[in-house]
Formats: structure tokens, sequence, C-alpha cells
């Protein structure tokens, strides 16, 4: 037989995931020199682009211009999408094995963590994961209803998606309505009577999440005051050291700055306390009224970190609305190995593991959130593609990818008609695209975004 990766043997890759990750692995492998590759780009929905399209704020467009890479990518001959293909649900780990010498999976980080503390159940207890999707029209997430009638809401966590959603909470919702937010949240935000955000962190100033651009923006919205009570926004002795990361430093500062001015006469205030941690979402007939907090008190990890332990000392806020943002997780995949702990796919150097502490899986690779966890930016993506693509071409130079069974180019077409599996092509993404242009034009907007699969479908189909 041919060798593998070369013009009488090209190598055929699956990748699982079309969203960054998925994308910068496919780009590394086409750009690979000297080799000969075809890339079969997977995805559970219709529409590409993952994270940037169905996570990305509607007011953080240009973080969205990403996506042209991604279509220059997508662009290449040598690639096929599928889009509308669920692994695990309409073809599974083993049959893609078997029609590809290496599968990558890129699937990200679908669910969201628990606080694990009492009332997180009740009506008006979401994820942030969950509010993200609704504003961005993502099909898992169309159906939900959040209450902005309540005057008040508590975000959980201080990282980068309790920003995004601090904003679009507090914004003017006449400042998303050129984007491709879905119409339906428009709506909802333009009836909001949200007043007042709680943003809560559970360490200090020196250890939120959040970059310091992001703070920043909120601290400049028209609609809202950032308010910070000045003696909360010092820097604790446990913390100091923290101090010589000039990102910690800025942000730090900025926040100390603002504390400065108080209250403030916008219209909505955002209210960031540090040392706070949820213990528990009260409610009343089922849904939520308020959240008890317990202040906390940092102290060394003894690991060179900070921790923060509750004092004892007890407080009621009175919100209708808790969006927990205290981070994504993974969600397993029948046939793929998942680390029930850390929430993603085991692996070393992006060889998937069976577990922690055995050999790799010959020929089954994993990039981006699912490989390391939900933790970077977009672009972060990239090298942790590059270098799980390198792991793979070493292991395609060793001579240890198992050939796939059938590796021709129809395998996977007849797969799937077998299985009545109706995949879309990128070609017919771009004339989704090209309708959402049109619809949102129509409004003035970017794009009005399909939130449902079939509707997709029903585009597509020849009138
Ligand atoms: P994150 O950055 O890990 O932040 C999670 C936050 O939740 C932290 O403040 C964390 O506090 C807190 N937390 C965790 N468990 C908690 C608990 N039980 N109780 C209270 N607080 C808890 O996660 P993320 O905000 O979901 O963001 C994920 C990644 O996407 C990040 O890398 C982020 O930068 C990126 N992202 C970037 C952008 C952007 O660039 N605009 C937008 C969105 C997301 P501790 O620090 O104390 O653990």
């Amino acid at each position: 037989m041919a060798a593998l990766g070369t013009p009488q043997r090209p190598l055929a890759v699956a990748i699982v995931g079309a969203g960054p990750s998925g994308f910068y692995a496919a780009e590394a492998l086409l750009k690979a020199p000297g080799l000969t590759v075809r890339v079969d780009l997977f995805d559970r929905l219709p529409t590409p682009f993952g994270l940037v399209r169905g996570g990305v704020a509607p007011d953080h467009q240009k973080i969205k211009s990403v996506v042209a890479v991604y279509e220059k990518t997508a662009a290449d001959p040598r690639l096929r999408f599928f889009g509308a293909v669920k692994l695990g649900c309409d073809l599974t780990a083993e049959e893609l094995a078997a029609r590809h010498d290496a599968v990558i999976y890129a699937v990200g980080c679908e669910s969201d963590r628990h606080m694990g503390i009492p009332g997180e159940d009740l009506a008006g207890s979401h994820s942030a994961t969950e509010f993200v999707g609704w504003y961005n029209g993502h099909p898992d997430h169309r159906g939900r209803t959040f209450d902005l009638s309540c005057g008040a809401v508590a975000v959980i966590g201080v990282g980068n998606v309790a920003m995004d959603v601090t904003r679009i909470l507090s914004r003017d919702a006449e400042d998303l309505s050129k984007t491709d937010i879905a119409g339906y949240a428009l709506d909802a935000l333009r009836a909001s009577k949200v007043k007042t955000v709680w943003l809560l962190g559970r360490r200090g100033p020196a250890e939120a999440a959040y970059s310091p651009a992001e703070i920043e923006e909120i601290g400049e919205l028209s609609t809202a005051d950032l308010v910070v009570d000045p003696a909360k926004a010092v820097v604790d002795e446990v913390s100091q050291g923290e101090l010589a990361d000039p990102a910690v430093k800025k942000k730090v500062e900025y926040v100390q700055e603002h504390a400065k001015k108080g209250e403030g006469s916008k219209e909505r205030k955002v209210r960031l306390r540090f040392r706070i941690s949820p213990v528990e979402i009260i409610g009343e007939n089922g849904r939520v009224t308020a959240l008890r907090i317990e202040k906390n008190e940092l102290v060394s990890d003894g690991k060179g970190g900070v921790k923060a332990v509750g004092a004892g000392v007890f407080e009621t806020i009175p919100v209708g609305l808790v969006l927990r943002s205290v981070g994504y997780r993974g969600i397993p995949i029948p046939g793929v190995p998942f680390d029930e702990k850390s929430g993603h796919i085991p692996n070393v150097d992006g060889r998937v593991v069976a577990a922690s502490g055995k050999p790799a899986l010959p020929g089954q690779y994993v990039v981006g959130w699912a490989k390391r966890g939900p933790s970077g930016l977009i672009g972060t993506n990239r090298a942790d593609s590059v270098a799980t693509v390198s792991s793979l071409l070493a292991d395609l130079k060793a001579g240890t990818l198992p050939a796939a069974t059938d590796a021709s180019l129809d395998a996977t077409l007849r797969l799937l008609a077998d299985k009545k599996v109706r995949a879309l092509s990128f070609a017919d993404w771009r004339k989704l695209d090209v309708l959402e242009k049109a619809a949102g034009a129509k409004t003035g907007k970017i794009r009005e975004k399909f939130t449902r699969v079939s509707d997709m479908l029903a585009a597509l189909i020849p009138q």
C-alpha cells in the first residue's frame, strides 16, 4: 500500500466541530508542507463557526470578523463540510474512524458548570451559556425565556462571559439593533425593566478573570454606571504579588479609579462586588426572588495562589434572575473518552488517551476547549490546534497512524446516504448566509439569523 499522506494515498482526516479550533486544525493540515491531505469537517449544526456565531456577543462584531479566515480555509477544494451531522447520533465514532486515518475532536465545551448551591434549579436561575445562546439565536437555546421584567439580576463570576452578559443586560438595546442579535432577544431587551446588575466575584480585584479591555467596556457604557465600593476594591495583603503582572495591575487600577466616581447618574447600575460567594438562591412559588451571599476572606492556597474562604457573614440581595457564569464544561460523546472531573477529553499533547496515564489511542486527537478546558481567547486556539496537528504529523512520520478501512472520497457519503442523514455542504451554508443577510437588511441589521434548524433546512429546499 502507498504511504499515507502521499498523492497515491492522501491522508484522510475527519475534524468534528466547525468552530475556531476545528478550522485552525484544518488550516494547519492543509498548509502542512509536503503533505497530501483531505479534510472532512463535521458539525452538528447546519451552520459553521461554533462560538464565533453562537457565543461571541453581538456588540463584538470585530471579533466575529475572524470568520473571513475560516471562509478561506473552507474554500480549499481539499476540505468538505458536513453540516447537521452529529457524532454519536448520526454516525458513531467507530464509523468515522473506519473512513478516516485520523479523527480530530474539536467539540468545545457545550455545557456549563454548576455552583452546587440550593435553589440552582429554580425558575429564573440559568447558566450564562443559556443566556448567551439565547441572544445569539443558537437553536439549542432559542426557546428559552428570561424574565427581564425584574429590577435586578445577579451575575455570578467575573470572567469575560460574565462581562458579555452584563453588557448585553445593561447597554441601550438600540445599540444592538443593527447587529446580528436574535430578533426575539432584541425585542425582549427593548422591553427590559432591569435596572441593576450585581456582578459578583468570589475573590478580589487582582484575581478577577476578566480582561482589562472587558471591564473598561463596562465602565464606559452610556446607559449604566459601574459602581464599586472603594473599600472593597483594595488588594489584600495575600494578593499583592499578583500586581507584578501588568495586566492584573491595569485592571486593578481601573477598578480602583472607577470606584472614586461613586454612584453616578445613569439609568442602570452595574454593582461590582468582590470577595462574595453565593450560598443559596432563594425563591417563592418556584421562582427566584433573592440571592443569599456570604462574604469571603482571601487566604493563600498553599500553591502560590489565593483562595476564598467564607467569613460567616451573610447578606441577602433581592434579584429576579440569576445567571451563573462560572465556566463552561464539555459533554461526553458516545465512543469518545471523557474525563468527568475536568469535563474534557483526556489527552497528552492533543493525543487522546482512554484515561489519565493510559497510552494514546492511535489516530484520535483533540483540539481547543475539548482539549484544554474552557480557557483562552479565540486566537489562543490557533497555536493549540497547530500543536495537536504537529502531534498527528509526528505520528504519521512514525508510522503509528492506523490507516482507515475505507478512506475513499465517497465512503462517508455512502454511509450518510445509507443512514438517511442529510448533510449540508458549505455551499448550503453560503446560501443561508445570503438569506440571513438579506433578512437583516430589511431592518438595517447585519443579519437576521435562522434560529431553528428546521427553518434552515426548509430554506434550502428549491422552491
Ligand atoms: P472564566 O474566565 O474561567 O471565569 C469564570 C469565573 O467564574 C471566574 O471569575 C471564577 O472565579 C468564577 N467561578 C468559578 N466557580 C465559581 C463558583 N463556584 N462560585 C463563584 N464564582 C465561581 O470563564 P468564562 O468567563 O466562562 O470564559 C471562558 C473563556 O472564554 C475565558 O478564557 C474567557 O477569557 C474567554 N472569553 C473571552 C471573551 C472576549 O475576549 N471578549 C468573551 C467571552 C469569553 P475564580 O477565578 O475564583 O475561579
